[in-house]
């Protein structure tokens, strides 16, 4: 068959990672065709992911520091919540975003076909729109951008409309009386934040020992705190074991050592990990290893076992963070368009959106200790920050992990409101090799939540003993 398109480069999907090679390639002079199976550009990030989850919590912002201000003498009425109006706000954030890469494609030149893409041979891809209609491209070089979907919990009753992944919590049909958040690591846990502000009783059960896995425990107490003082009941070392639907809910049985009685819910949302998409497109016919659970293995310069096909993004490994796709995704644009160029990044940061917020990025305290490395960490309470005292928001804490020969910062944990911006400062230090004494001795603006960085350095040069 004679193929309908024919490329320089194919992207294969339109998540942060895809729109961001094509947009490279093209930017670098590269004849780029975008292949995406759903009507708007920007992947799971822009419309079922990063964004969505963030306009929500906004709203779950403002609720609570409106029911706080009691604190500084200005009350307001309980909120009046008007779904529709809250959706429309959603939506119409996802949609700026959506209508804003459609335009930065058509500048570009970048043909997007629209339909679900399999590869059929090695310089080949066919692609199915919803219609049936199929387009043939044809490619010299391809990037693999598929994403990841949600892990879906088997003998789970999915067909019920009250079982929900991250998808349908974001779609905010209602607000259930009773939800059962099931994985309380960020995903979970934002979804509990936006749903406990909205007025929903929140329940969360975590496998684990702790939620958020993956931080440190000193950094999750604060939240852990929080959760419970707001009245979300916590149950660790918890599995979700069964759910009977009826009428009048879905009611769970629980196991674990702690497990409590089954309770009735009116909605279970499941937020147990993503699966990657690399099984889903027939990625043999091309020659490209997959593994057994659906990553696709990349070198230093995003290249899969066949040289002309990369891939990027949550399908080519953990963490699967948005930063994380946009990233491999320059990189694999450059490499395909001749630079000589390789993955350099030393780390890469996470966030979990929480009132308060947990940010990390580097080695973590545990995984330091466990690995018996020489480190020091230095630590700056909020409650000694005159900005968080302001904010009436004490509970935080900045911490940083030095290495012990060098002194030069490897790690940092921080929880507190707008720890996730703040991180960003310790990424940039790690990757720059800064020391203590460097942080230390750059003047931080005050009075911000920044200054705890400076401060936490400046308590491990032992510069400051007592906190003023
Ligand atoms: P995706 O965004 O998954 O995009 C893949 C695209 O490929 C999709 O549009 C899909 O439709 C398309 N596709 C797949 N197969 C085919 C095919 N065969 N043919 C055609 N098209 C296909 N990350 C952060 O960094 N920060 C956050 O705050 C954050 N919040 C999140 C909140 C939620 C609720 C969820 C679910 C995820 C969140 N993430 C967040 C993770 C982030 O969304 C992903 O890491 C990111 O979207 C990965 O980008 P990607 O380009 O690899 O793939």
């Amino acid at each position: 068959r004679t193929p309908d398109v024919e490329c320089g480069i194919v992207v294969l999907g339109s998540g942060p990672g895809g729109y961001t090679a094509a947009f490279r390639a093209a930017d670098l002079g590269l004849d780029t065709v975008l292949i995406e199976r759903y009507p708007t550009l920007g992947g799971v990030c822009l419309n079922v992911g990063c964004i969505p989850s963030k306009a929500l919590l906004h709203a779950a912002e403002v609720i609570d520091a409106a029911a706080h201000a009691t604190e500084f003498g200005v009350s307001f009425g309980p909120p009046k919540i008007e779904l529709d109006a809250l959706r429309a706000y959603k939506e119409k954030v996802v949609g700026q975003l959506t209508k804003g890469l459609a335009g930065m494609a058509r500048q570009r030149k970048v043909r997007v076909v629209e339909g679900t893409g399999r590869f059929v041979s090695p310089h080949e891809i066919e692609v199915v729109a919803a219609d049936g209609g199929t387009t043939l491209v044809k490619f010299e070089q391809a990037i693999i951008a598929a994403g990841s979907q949600a892990l879906k919990l088997p003998g789970f009753p999915w067909d019920d409309p009250r079982v929900m992944d991250s998808t349908d919590a974001l779609a905010l049909a209602d607000v259930p009386k009773r939800l059962l958040v099931v994985g309380g690591g960020i995903i979970g846990l934002e979804m509990a934040t936006v749903y406990r502000a909205l007025g929903a009783e929140v329940t969360v059960v975590e496998l684990g020992e702790q939620i958020m896995p993956g931080a440190d425990k000193d950094l999750v107490k604060p939240l852990a705190d929080r959760l419970k003082k707001q009245g979300v009941v916590v149950h660790l070392g918890t599995r979700a074991a069964k759910v009977d639907a009826d009428k009048k809910g879905l009611t769970v049985s629980f196991e674990g050592t702690n497990a409590p009685a089954a309770q009735t819910y009116d909605r279970v949302l499941v937020a147990v990990g993503r699966t990657p998409n690399g099984g889903r497109i027939d990625a043999d016919k091309a020659g490209v290893t997959v593994t057994e659970r659906g990553f696709i293995p990349v070198d230093r310069q995003m290249r899969t076992n066949v040289p002309h096909i990369y891939a990027i993004g949550d399908l080519v490994g953990n963490p699967m963070l948005a930063h994380k796709a946009t990233h491999e995704a320059r990189l694999a644009a450059e490499v395909a368009a001749g630079e000589k160029r390789e993955w350099v990044a030393r780390v890469i940061p996470s966030v979990a959106y929480t009132d308060p917020e947990i940010a990390w990025v580097g080695v973590t305290e545990t995984e330091a200790r466990a690995k018996g490395l020489k480190v020091g960490v230095g630590k700056f309470p909020w409650a000694a920050s005159g900005r968080a005292i302001g904010l009436g928001r004490t509970e935080g804490f900045t911490k940083l992990i030095f290495d012990e020969d060098t002194h030069r910062v490897i790690g940092a944990g921080i929880v507190g409101v707008h720890a996730g911006d703040l991180i960003a400062e310790l990424a940039l230090a790690i990757e720059m090799g800064a020391e203590a004494a460097d942080i230390a001795a750059s003047i931080h603006p005050h009075p911000t939540l920044s200054e705890s960085v400076a401060m936490a350095s400046e308590v491990y040069e032992g510069t400051i003993t007592d906190l003023y």
